[in-house]
Order: structure tokens, then C-alpha cells, then sequence
């Protein structure tokens, strides 16, 4: 069945005028896409709105992986790094075509404050934290080993190496299947629509939202909302959330030009960590951790991130000379850490947090990617206790995502498939409205191909065909695409 044709779309957005909610979810990111799915498999009657594209914001810029977070274990956080690593098996469990398990070979060197015993702990508890079973068994390597399997790695003050086991994703993805369950399960999802403001009469919200679409207002009713708008959840009215935002960009290169094996590499520069990630053909190199304070939707790399990582890249691969050029594509993203109520970073930063700010009002935020099922099911359990509603079964950890394999041929971690049949799809069952809906989100084929330029414009062509655009639109689509994918303008 057809999801997301123009008839469809407008049915929903009747729907939800007309038929009061159970829940509305604000944010179409992983985290609200997440609570969105939950509520509807337990019978909630849910709405969920994003005011972009659904997985506009962070989660269609991180760096892809479902960890326990290794460098937590530094910190002591012992419960975090559990949790997490629970939680990535169940997404391999859940969505295995979102979830590829991935080992990283993290090197020890004189210089760092990282010895190769401690490493060598470190990821023997990390094996545990998995339930004693992670992906692929731990292991350690000699420097001979370590420079065998990375031959341009600097041999300066090489200790030895471990390896550990994670996962790879595609997080916009991610985000796109655990929307289409949701819709499965009778959620009614829209992209392009903006919360706007509510007021609360007795028991119930009442929301002014904007089809940016149509730029039409409408109204919605509903008992709850959740406040899963990520770096923007500071600006929604009614929200309590304090954030500190901290900048992360990637870099994608050819594989040709920093060749890892099959393992991804973690890299270090003082007390900080990067990662070297094999990607298809391709490698993506992040991230940084720089403070932002910008509005969310203008995040973009700039050209000291990309000299920074390029400096670390070199100095871990003394051989390679990476350059400017070498750059195939490249994203920023913004983390949401939670902060004190007077701004300071919080011990909770990296932690997630669900409060209840006013009667049937909660914001959600923190938190990561690969903990997003769990944060949904801690949120959706509060929901159905302030509504009075039986708690139920939470089948979100043993569902899978998608009903049948069929189902996933065009969700990829690697996009091997550019194709008509395939933009056909994200137009009609995955609510793609824009070229770079298509071209960015459903599919990465813009950080993916070295004829990204050219590519577009077939995309544009079909979309074009498919979704009745005049030539002027096409071309401001294309226009529209450039503007928001050139690297960084200032740095050309
Ligand atoms: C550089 C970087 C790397 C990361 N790497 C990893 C990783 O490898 N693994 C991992 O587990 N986690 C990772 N994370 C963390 C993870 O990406 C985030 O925790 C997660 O994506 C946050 O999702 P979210 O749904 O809270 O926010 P977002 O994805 O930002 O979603 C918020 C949504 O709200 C919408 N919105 C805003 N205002 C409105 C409005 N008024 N009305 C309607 N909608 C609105 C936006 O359009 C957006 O789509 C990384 C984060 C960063 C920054």
C-alpha cells in the first residue's frame, strides 16, 4: 500500500484535525520517531509531526555507529555503557539490515594516556557489559600484529592495538523504518508540518501546527505531547529544556585513499577520540566537539573543522598526506547535551532525560542514537500511567522493524542501489517531498558518490516526472540541493 502519495497526505492531515489524539509527537528525529512507533503498537491513538523532513536534525548526522560508548567506560559510567550496549543487539535483533557489526582497532601509543594494559580491560568489560556476548569476541595485538594489518599506521611510540566490536547503521535510515512501523502500527506522520504553540483546556492540549506545504494553520487536539525536537527543544513553548550545544562534523574520503581493512580505526588527538570508518567504497572520518550557539538549521563545517581532522588523520597516518581534495562530502551535526538550569554541561550530559514539565507535557532529550528504543519505551510507559491506560507489552525490542525483507530493499547502510524504482519508492512509501529528502536522507547517495553533481540532476528528472514539478521547480530543487550540501563555501 502506498503511504505517502499527495491524497494520503491530505488525509492525514484531515485526520488529524478532526480526531483528537492520544499522543502528538513534535520531532520526527530518531528519538520522537521511536515514541511515535511504541505508542501506536500499544494501541495509543498517535500523531507525529516534524517540521522538516523527518530525521532533518542530529540523526542524519551522527557517525553512524550503535555502541556502548568504550570511552564511557574512562568516566566510570559503567550503567550508561550497558544500556547502550544492550541495546545495539537489539537493533541488530530488530532492523539487521540497519546494524552491520563492525570492529574497531584502537591503537596504543607511549605518548597517549591510554596504556595498552588498560585498553586491554577496557574492552574485556566491554565484551561483559554486552551480557558477556558482544558481536565478535575482543582481542589484543603486538606492535608487529597492530602495523601488519595497518601498514600506514605511525610506528612511532606503537604499543600494540586492541580490537572491539560495535556496530555500523544509517541512521537517517533508521529513522525512516521506525516511521514506516509507526505508520504500520496507525500512527499518522507528517513532514513539512511545524508545532507552533498549544494551551491545555481541562485534560486536553490544544496545538496550532502549519503545513509549510500548503501554509496552512490548523488545530490539534490531543491528552499528550512530547517534545522530541532535539537541538531545538529549547525553543518549543511550554519546554523546561536546557541545552549546550556541541558541534560534530564527518568527512567522507575514498576508501583508495585511506585504506583500513576491513576494521574501523580509532584515532586520538590528547584525550579525545576519532573514528576511521570503512563505508562501502568510502571512509568517514569524525567527529569534533566544538561548542555552537548558532541556530540548529545553519550547522555547517567549517574550515578549521576540516583542518583538524585532517591534521589528526595525518598524524595517525603520517604516510597518506590527506588533503582539501581528497574531501568527497561532508556533515555537521549537533549534540543536545542537557545542561544545568543556569547552562553548565551536566554529569547527565550524555544521559538522556523525560520530564514532565506541565500535565500530559514531557520533553525528551539527550541521549543517543542507539539507546532510542529504550528512552521511547521509558516515555511511552509514563504516558499510558498518566493516562491511566494498562501498561501493556512493549514489543519494540522483539518486532522487527520492517514486517517482511522484502520490505527493506531499499534501506541500506551502503546505497548500492541508484535507481527509478528506488526514488519511486521513497515518493510513494516514504514521504519524500524534496530532492533532498531523496537524495540526502533516504539515501545518502549524496555522500556516497563522486558524481553526487550529476546524480542529482537524474534524480531531480525523475522527481520531476513522478511528483509533476514545472522546470522552474526542478531547478530550484537542484538549487535548493546545492545550497544546503556544498561542503563550506567559505573554505573554496
Ligand atoms: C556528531 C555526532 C555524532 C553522533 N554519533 C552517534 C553515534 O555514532 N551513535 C549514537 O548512538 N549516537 C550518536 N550521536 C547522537 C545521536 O545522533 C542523537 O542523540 C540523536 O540523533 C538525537 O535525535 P533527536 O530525535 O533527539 O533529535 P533530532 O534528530 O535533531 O530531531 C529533532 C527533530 O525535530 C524537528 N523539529 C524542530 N522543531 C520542530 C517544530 N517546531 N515542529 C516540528 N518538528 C520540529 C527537527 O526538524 C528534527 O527533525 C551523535 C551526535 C552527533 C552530533
Amino acid at each position: 500500500m502506498k503511504a505517502s502519495t499527495p491524497r494520503q497526505r491530505s488525509e492525514v492531515l484531515q485526520r488529524l484535525a478532526a480526531e483528537p489524539l492520544d499522543l502528538l509527537v513534535v520531532g520526527g528525529g530518531i528519538v520522537g520517531s521511536g515514541i511515535a512507533r511504541d505508542a501506536a503498537m500499544r494501541g495509543l491513538r498517535t500523531g507525529l509531526v516534524d517540521r522538516y523532513d523527518f530525521a532533518f536534525g542530529t540523526s542524519s548526522r551522527s557517525s553512524r555507529l550503535l555502541h556502548g560508548g568504550l570511552r564511557y567506560l574512562e568516566q566510570g559510567r559503567v550503567g550508561l555503557v550497558r544500556e547502550a550496549s544492550l541495546e545495539k543487539k537489539v537493533v541488530r535483533h530488530i532492523a539487521p539490515h540497519l546494524a552491520q557489526p563492525l570492529g574497531f582497532v584502537f591503537p596504543a601509543y607511549q605518548r597517549a594516556g591510554r596504556p595498552l594494559w588498560q585498553l586491554r580491560i577496557g574492552v574485556k568489560l566491554y565484551d561483559l557489559l554486552c551480557s558477556g556476548r558482544n558481536f565478535q569476541p575482543s582481542r589484543g595485538f603486538n606492535t608487529r600484529e597492530t602495523l601488519g594489518m595497518l601498514p600506514q599506521l605511525s610506528p612511532e611510540g606503537l604499543l600494540g592495538a586492541v580490537r572491539y566490536s560495535d556496530a555500523l547503521t544509517n541512521d537517517a535510515r533508521l529513522v525512516i523504518d521506525t516511521i514506516r512501523s509507526a505508520a504500520l502500527h496507525g500512527a499518522d506522520v507528517a513532514n513539512r508540518v511545524e508545532f507552533i504553540t498549544a494551551e491545555r483546556h481541562g485534560d486536553t492540549w490544544v496545538c496550532q501546527l502549519r503545513d509549510h506545504l500548503t501554509a496552512t494553520p490548523f488545530m490539534v487536539r490531543t491528552r499528550t505531547i512530547i517534545n522530541a525536537t532535539g537541538p531545538w527543544a529549547p525553543q518549543i513553548p511550554h519546554s523546561t529544556v536546557k541545552l549546550r550545544l556541541s558541534k560534530g562534523i564527518h568527512l567522507v574520503v575514498e576508501r583508495s585513499r585511506l585504506p583500513v581493512g576491513e576494521d574501523a580505526v580509532v584515532i586520538t588527538e590528547g584525550k579525545r577520540i576519532l573514528f576511521v570508518i570503512p563505508w562501502g567504497e568510502r571512509v568517514i572520518v569524525g567527529t569534533t566537539d566544538t561548542d555552537y550557539t548558532a541556530r540548529p538549521e545553519d550547522v555547517a563545517v567549517n574550515p578549521e573543522d576540516i583542518a583538524y581532522v585532517l591534521r589528526t588523520v595525518n598524524e595517525a597516518f603520517p604516510s597518506l598526506r590527506l588533503g582539501r581534495a581528497d574531501i568527497l562530502s561532508s556533515w555537521a551535526g549537533l549534540r543536545a547535551l542537557i545542561a544545568n538550569p543556569d547552562g553548565t554541561p551536566s554529569d547527565i550530559s550524555r544521559a538522556h532525560e523525560i520530564r514532565l514539565n506541565e500535565p500530559g507535557w514531557w520533553d525528551v532529550s539527550g541521549g543517543k542514537l542507539t539507546t532510542y528504543r529504550l528512552m521511547a519505551e521509558q516515555t511511552v510507559d509514563r504516558i499510558l500511567r498518566y493516562l491511566g491506560r494498562p501498561k501493556g507489552v512493549c514489543r519494540t525490542a522483539a518486532e522487527p522493524l520492517l514486517p517482511t525483507e522484502a520490505d527493506a530493499c531499499y534501506s541500506n547502510i551502503v546505497p548500492p542501489d541508484f535507481s527509478r524504482d528506488a526514488v519511486v519508492h521513497y515518493v510513494q512509501h516514504e514521504w519524500a517531498l524534496s530532492l533532498t529528502d531523496v537524495f540526502v536522507r533516504r539515501t545518502s547517495w549524496h555522500y556516497y558518490h563522486r558524481d553526487a553533481a550529476a546524480k542529482a540532476e537524474q534524480v531531480a528528472t525523475w522527481m520531476a516526472e513522478l511528483c509533476g514539478w514545472s522546470d522552474q521547480r526542478r531547478r530550484e530543487e537542484l538549487a535548493a540541493y546545492h545550497r544546503a550540501t556544498e561542503i563550506v563555501a567559505s573554505a573554496a
